[in-house]
This record gives structure tokens, C-alpha cells and sequence, in this order.
């Protein structure tokens, strides 16, 4: 399983349940299976179909991903095809031909092939080792995303009695999991649910004032990366795009209202990283597996909360941060009251309205966003503080600012005619550039009154304002200041005005915080990649995820057992592309005078690459304090309210990372010996036969604390440690 992992798909650790998914798979346990986007659920069942005789039929509703899917797999060195209404009569043939032949070990299909005459027939005379079936939620009514076609998969377990099942989705309510597993008749399946907490994901609720300039402002810095915004109406995806244009973004529209050829065109650009901003309606993102989106901004109120996840969710697949930004208004929550109002049906008009309240909660609450978004979806999520969302980070205090509201109320006054947010902050801060100049704005008396505050807590003290009402913003783009009644109230009578405190520090976004690479390079090499994405027609993520990329850049690998032991470089493509990358590399490395670092393993690597970015998760980080501490397993899993297990793989995380830690408090030592004679090579050793052998004198967790001293032993002095 682990050697196939590394030489197919370059990996050499499996993400959060893989392992023991494929194990049951291989054992041809029916299942269903429960991960968020971006858990890996693929490998799931591509792993398992190279590792079984026979054929893997995948079910899939999204034929513009089947390609994609079936590309990916071909560029690993591994035989599959597709069959869906978008190839010719004479293409199909030839793939059922080559199907007959054994010459394809996955196989992608669309539902309704189910139905076609004589198909059902083709299928069973072919030796089957897998139903997979992905998007399970299709075929619930009760699902969001219900397809008719899918229907016909509950023929499945009629025709193949004995060939396993697993059907996989991203979202799925304790309901829809009943009557997913009803309908394809796998009552008796087991359940993987993993954990819909999305830890590389950051969320933020903006209140929306003056929004295009809040966009700009997220954007700056950030022309290289790829995003969504998203907007409800076709109209404003419309202006929204060439304004962004007009900015010097290469952004796109995607909604309902263009013809087919121009969405398809325009997606395909945004996948090929052609353009990097698709402005969309939420007509956009089903089909798409774009890996290194790393902004999502709902520029406009999403529906509610299953859609907020779901399109938030399609930021940061490929495991990198990813920042979720929604700018939130009053207006937008009026309008889409509105269009619920015009529903007919009295029921729907009700679930409706209260999933918006849900929503508005979220956005207004003082809660963290994690903690509320994972609650909806029913997962309690208890730690105090998550680390990547706005409340988390930005403890709200609110403090009296009427003498900040003041001061920008009575600098809008003495202007006399409006002015935008920039200028009104310029004067109070007492800046000398020529708008203030050639205006005469320096003699105000308003002129250098404000300079307690930086830039953007002024900034954020404005918007405050205007979103409480004390002053009006007018305007779409450039949008100026205007007093209103209740400014009055403020300059002139006295009133107080309570202010959430500003941040101290500016606003940063965490899209890039902890990267430590080597960005130059990193450019280099993604332009070498699009290079060759666009001689072979595919997407750039075919060729080499970011993640690779990335890798590839910090340890600068100058040979090709270097390169193989990057993370997604498998066997067929460090063939295919090896020479080419190490050249690039090594050329650049040359020029640079920088020397290759010697911190590769060689396979099987324990090294847990992602360490360093998890370490900083507080998760492990509070395991390694516990364990410092000298805390037993138990302890430790019933302080953290986490399963011995899991505190288990932790810890043989923290050792693989090279922190020194004596597994001798967990395991004794007589037992160490046992162990260690059982496993032989820690390298290829698995959990569970070592397990068979030892019995039930020995746990899952002494043997892997045992293994992971044996590994980090093995690679002695070579071993990799990520900076901290
Ligand atoms: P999902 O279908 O659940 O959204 P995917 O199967 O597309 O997830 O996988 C998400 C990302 O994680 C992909 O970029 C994939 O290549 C990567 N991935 C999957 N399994 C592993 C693994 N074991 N190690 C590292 N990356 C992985
Ligand atoms: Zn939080």
C-alpha cells in the first residue's frame, strides 16, 4: 500500500483516515465515506483499484471533471478512461475495446451510461473489483444536489452482489447518510466521517461599506494567486469583472447568462491559470477541481451557511491557506429577504428564512467562525481558540470612541463637499501630498488632529461609522462622505458612540504568512510548468501541484532521488518531467551559489513534510507541551478530549519531525523489544499485521511509537527537522 502510494502518486503519508478507508476497501467492506473537499477522498479508491485485479468503475456526475480526473491519473502512469455523451460513438468503442483488453485499471462513468442498452450487460461480463461512487449525495432527494440520473445506481447492488461498494461525498446530513447508503443498498456499510473542520482555511466577515475599494485592498499584492468572488447577480459579476480589469487583474465573468462556449472558455482560463480572478455567480465551482485556489471573497451575501461552506471550501484543496472573506451588509440581507419572499411554496419560504437567520448569526455573532460553521454542520469543535478566523485573531473589544467619531465627523463637515475615506484620513493624520496641498486642506483645522491611530484602524474606525449609520458613503466607485441626522447627534449633542476597538497591528490577511520558501524560484518553476501545461493541453496542477512546487523550491533537490522524494513526484512523472525541473533547479542553484539542502530521506521517508505548518497548529503543538510535561498517553487524551489514538499519531508526528522525545514513559521497555523484533524494517512495516502477530498483549499505539523510533533512528542524523 505505502509503496504504491509513493510510486504512483509520490506521497509518502496518507491524510486523515485514507489509510484505514483503503484498508477496508481492500478487505471488500461496502462504505461510505465523509470527508470536505480537499480530504483526499479520490485516492480512497484509486489507490485500492491499482492494487485489485480486476476493473475500478468510478460514478461520477461531473463530466467536465471526468477528463480531468482520468488526465491526472494517466500523467501518474496509471491506465484509465472515461465514458461519457461527450466522446463519439467510434471513441467509446474503442475504450470498451480496450476495457475487454484489461488495458484499463479505472474506469470513469457518467450515470446515465447505466441506462444505455446493453452497457449494463458489457459491465458484467468484465471482472469488477470496485464500485466507487462519487458524489454520493446526488442520488438523495433530500440532498442540495439531487440528479435523477443517479437514480439508476441503486441497479448497482442488484447486478454485482459481491463486488464492494463505496460511495464518497462532501456533504451529507445524518439524513441524506441513511438514504445514501438505502438506495445503493449498503445498509450494512460502514462509515468514515472525518472531520469537516477545513484547518487550512481562514474566515472573515467584513461589514460591507465602500466594498470595491475593501476588495482592491485584499488583492493587493496577491496578482500571482488564484481566487473566486463571488456576487449574486449576473449584473454586478458583469461590472465587477471589468472594473477589476480596468485594475489591472485578469479577471473573468462566469454566470448563467453566458452562452456555454464563453463558460466554458472562461473556466477552462481560470483552470489553466490564464486568469487569475473568476468573478461568478454561484452557478460557478461544481465542476471544478482547481487545487490552488487561495481566495474566496463573497463580495455579496451568500444564501446560507451549506452554501457559504461549499463555496468557501473551494479555496485551499490542495492542504496551503486559504483566506474566506464575505463583506456583509444590512442591504444584502434585505434583498435576499426579498427574493425569499417570493417563493411560493409557504414551507420552503419558511426553511428558507430561517437558514438566513442562521447565517446572519454567523456573520454578526462574536463567536468563533470555526466553531459556529462546524456546529451547523453538527461537529463540536472545542478549542478556545482556532487560530485562523477573524474573532480568534482579533478579539473584539468595543471602547468609546466618540472623540474618534468626532474627529472624522467634524473633518467631513469643514470639507464642506465630500470627500472619499482616503482624503478625510490623509487631513486627520496630516498628510502632505498634493490632493491636500492643492485643496488648501492643510490649514483645516481638522488637519493633523488624528494621529493616535494608523491608517487602517482610521480606516476601520470610518467604516464602523458608516456601517452604524453616523455617516453616509455615496457612490459605487469612488465613493465619498457625507453627515446624516445622526452625525448631528454625535457633533452636537453630545452623544456617545460606541466603536469596536481597531486592530493594533494592520489587517493583515494569512494567506502567506508562515511560507518559507524560495519565492524566485518557486516563479521560476511555475513558469516552466505552465510551459509545458500548455504543450500538453492540461491544466498546470497536472503536471505539479503548488505543494510540489513549493517543496521543490525549499530544498532545492539536485538529483533525481532528491526529486523523488518530494511530495507528488511518483515514478512516472519524475521520469516525464525529472531532467527538466532538476535542470532548472540546478541551473538556478548555480547561478544563486546556493547548495542543495541535505535533508532528504530516502524512501520510505517518515519524515512528515507538512510538520512545520502543522506544528503550528496548536493541536500538535499542545500535545508536545503535554508530553513535556510528562504526561501518560491517557492523560493526555482525556485532557485534549481527543482518542488515545490520536494522541498516539501525534506524538510519532513530533518524533518523525526529529523532536526528541523517549517513548520509554509509553511503552516499556521489555515491550520495545518485542515490538521491534516484530516489525523488522519500521520502513515498510504496517500497523495491523504487526498487530495480528503480537496480539492482544500490545496496542495499535506501542506499536507505532515503537516503529517511530525505530524510523527515526534509522534516518539518525540525516533526519529532517523543520524550522520552527
Ligand atoms: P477531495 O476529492 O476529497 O476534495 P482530492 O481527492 O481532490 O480531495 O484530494 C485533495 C488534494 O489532496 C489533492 O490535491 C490530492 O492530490 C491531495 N492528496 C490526496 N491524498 C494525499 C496524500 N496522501 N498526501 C498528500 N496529498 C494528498
Ligand atoms: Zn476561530
Amino acid at each position: 500500500m505505502f509503496k504504491t502510494l509513493h510510486k504512483f502518486f509520490g506521497y509518502t503519508n496518507f491524510l486523515p483516515l485514507q489509510e484505514a478507508i483503503i484498508r477496508d476497501v481492500l478487505d471488500r467492506k461496502d462504505l461510505l465515506v465523509l470527508m470536505p473537499t480537499g480530504g483526499g477522498k479520490s485516492l480512497c479508491y484509486q489507490l485500492p483499484a491499482l492494487l485489485f485485479d480486476g476493473l475500478t468503475v468510478v460514478v461520477s456526475p461531473l463530466i467536465a471533471l471526468m477528463k480531468d480526473q482520468v488526465d491526472g491519473l494517466i500523467s501518474n502512469g496509471i491506465s484509465a478512461a472515461y465514458i461519457n455523451s461527450s466522446l463519439s460513438y467510434a471513441e467509446i468503442s474503442k475504450i470498451m475495446g480496450m476495457i475487454e483488453q484489461g488495458d484499463v485499471k479505472i474506469l470513469y462513468l457518467a450515470p446515465e451510461r447505466l441506462m444505455v442498452p446493453g452497457f449494463l450487460e458489457f459491465l458484467k461480463g468484465l471482472p469488477i473489483s470496485l464500485f466507487a461512487v462519487d458524489e454520493a449525495h446526488c442520488i438523495s432527494e433530500w440532498g442540495h444536489d439531487f440528479r435523477p440520473e443517479y437514480r439508476q445506481l441503486k441497479a448497482l447492488k442488484d447486478n454485482f452482489h459481491g463486488t464492494p461498494l463505496i460511495a464518497l461525498t462532501a456533504t451529507a446530513t445524518r439524513d441524506v447518510q441513511d438514504d445514501i447508503a438505502r438506495q445503493l443498498k449498503i445498509p450494512q456499510g460502514a462509515r468514515y466521517q472525518a472531520s469537516f473542520n477545513r484547518k487550512n482555511l481562514y474566515y472573515r466577515i467584513e461589514p460591507k461599506v465602500n466594498p470595491y475599494q475593501q476588495l482592491l485592498k485584499h488583492l493587493e499584492g496577491r496578482k500571482k494567486e488564484s481566487g473566486i468572488i463571488y456576487c449574486q447577480s449576473r449584473k454586478m459579476v458583469d461590472s465587477l469583472s471589468s472594473s477589476l480589469q480596468e485594475s489591472g487583474y485578469r479577471a473573468i465573468p462566469y454566470h448563467a447568462g453566458l452562452t456555454t462556449e464563453e463558460r466554458d472558455k472562461n473556466q477552462d482560463r481560470f483552470i489553466k491559470d490564464d486568469a487569475e480572478i473568476i468573478v461568478a455567480t454561484i452557478a460557478f465551482g461544481m465542476g471544478i477541481d482547481k487545487p490552488n485556489v487561495r481566495y474566496i471573497i463573497h463580495y455579496d451575501l451568500p444564501k446560507n451557511l451549506e452554501g457559504y461552506y461549499q463555496e468557501t471550501g473551494r479555496a485551499g484543496r490542495d492542504g496551503l491557506p486559504g483566506d474566506c472573506i464575505l463583506f456583509f451588509s444590512y442591504g444584502d440581507k434585505v434583498k435576499i429577504e426579498y427574493f425569499i419572499g417570493q417563493k411560493e411554496d409557504q414551507r420552503d419560504r419558511d426553511i428558507s428564512y430561517q437558514k438566513l437567520r442562521k447565517l446572519i448569526d454567523y456573520c454578526e455573532g462574536n463567536t468563533c467562525r470555526r466553531k459556529v460553521l462546524l456546529a451547523y454542520f453538527g461537529e463540536d469543535f472545542d478549542e478556545p481558540n482556532c487560530g485562523r478566523c477573524d474573532i480568534c485573531l482579533e478579539p473584539r473589544e468595543k471602547f468609546d470612541g466618540t472623540v474618534a467619531a468626532q474627529k472624522i465627523l467634524s473633518c467631513v463637515y469643514r470639507l464642506g463637499r465630500g470627500f472619499g475615506i482616503n482624503h478625510v484620513i490623509d487631513i486627520l493624520m496630516g498628510a502632505r501630498n498634493k490632493k491636500v496641498i492643492q485643496n488648501n486642506h492643510h490649514t483645516l483645522t481638522t488637519y493633523g488632529i488624528g494621529k493616535e491611530y494608523s491608517k487602517d484602524q482610521w480606516q476601520s474606525i470610518a467604516r464602523e461609522l458608516v456601517y452604524l449609520e453616523f455617516l453616509d458613503m455615496e457612490g459605487d466607485k469612488y465613493p465619498i462622505l457625507r453627515l446624516n441626522d445622526k452625525s448631528k447627534g454625535v457633533l452636537s449633542e453630545g452623544e456617545k458612540v460606541f466603536l469596536t476597538k481597531p486592530a493594533m497591528e494592520p489587517q493583515k490577511l494569512h494567506g502567506n504568512v508562515d511560507d518559507a520558501f524560495d519565492r524566485e524560484l518557486f516563479e521560476i518553476l511555475r513558469t516552466l510548468r505552465k510551459r509545458l501545461a500548455d504543450e500538453e493541453g492540461v491544466p498546470p496542477y497536472i503536471i505539479f501541484p503548488d505543494t510540489t512546487l513549493k517543496e521543490m523550491a525549499t530544498y532545492y533537490p539536485n538529483d533525481s532521488l532528491s526529486l523523488s522524494n518530494i511530495s507528488g513526484v511518483g515514478e512516472k512523472k519524475l521520469q516525464r518531467y525529472g531532467d527538466i525541473f532538476l535542470n532548472t533547479v540546478t541551473e538556478y542553484c548555480r547561478a544563486k551559489g546556493i547548495k542543495p539542502k541535505q535533508t532528504i530521506t530516502k524512501w520510505p521517508p517518515p519524515i512528515h513534510k507538512s510538520l512545520s505548518k502543522e506544528l503550528k497548529t496548536s493541536t500538535l503543538r499542545m500535545t508536545l507541551e503535554f508530553c513535556n510535561k510528562g504526561m501518560t498517553l491517557e492523560k493526555m487524551a482525556e485532557k485534549r478530549g481527543l482518542a488515545v489514538s490520536t494522541v498516539s499519531s501525534h506524538i510519532e508526528k513530533l518524533i518523525l519531525s526529529g523532536e526528541d522525545i523517549s517513548i520509554d514513559r509509553f511503552v516499556r521497555w521489555e515491550k520495545q523489544e518485542i515490538i521491534t523484533k516484530a516489525i523488522g524494517d519500521p520502513g515498510t512495516a504496517a500497523l495491523k499485521p504487526i498487530k495480528e502477530i503480537l496480539g492482544d498483549d500490545f496496542s495499535y499505539e506501542e506499536i507505532r511509537l515503537v516503529r517511530a523510533k525505530m524510523l527515526s533512528e534509522k534516518n539518525g542524523a540525516g533526519t529532517l527537522k523543520p524550522s520552527r
